[in-house]
């Protein structure tokens, strides 16, 4: 499949979502700098704080840790907006209460753009993992949800639309 290459000049805000620290890390944030070098503003919205991550640390230690490399991560790509929840590493679920906070941040950071990674169900190393499988279909339906104003009307934020999805390493 031939892909039209992105003009960078045809966005303004990118909304990076995914589900774990470091998952940017892995081939997109390679966009965010170009992103963020031609003057745009990114902002990262993780569901996870990936404290299931490491074998042998104590899920709260490797919270924190995880939490620090993660803003020095965004540091060295330019971006200052990030924004860490707590739905459980390795747990992931689709469901509404996701959708929901994902739409959240969409309205209040309206973006023209959002980003993922591949959630398909292969990936390069073999089986992709569940949360980032989770995360990309919920991105999906958030990025409608947001827009629409019967929909999350707790929250008591304008609906807004972003225009494109970015899939990284599809
Ligand atoms: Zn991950």
């Amino acid at each position: 499949m031939d892909l039209e290459l992105l003009k960078v000049e045809e966005i303004e805000r990118v909304l990076v979502v995914v589900a774990h620290p470091d998952d940017a890390e892995y081939g997109l944030s390679v966009a965010v700098n170009s992103f963020t070098t031609a003057g745009k503003e990114v902002g990262y919205l993780l569901l996870t704080a990936g404290e299931a991550g490491i074998r042998d640390m104590e899920p709260a230690k490797t919270k924190a840790l995880r939490a620090h490399e993660q803003r020095a991560a965004c540091q060295e790509v330019g971006v200052e907006h990030l924004t860490i929840l707590d739905f459980p590493d390795g747990e992931m679920e689709y469901g509404l209460d996701v959708r929901k906070a994902v739409a959240k941040e969409i309205r209040e950071f309206q973006p023209d753009t959002v980003a993922v990674i591949n959630f398909d169900f292969s990936a390069r190393w073999g089986i992709n993992h569940i949360d980032h499988r989770v995360t990309g279909k919920v991105v999906a339906d958030a990025i409608r949800d947001a827009d629409n104003p019967w929909i999350h009307r707790d929250l008591d934020v304008e609906p807004w639309k972003a225009d494109r999805l970015l899939i990284s390493g599809s």
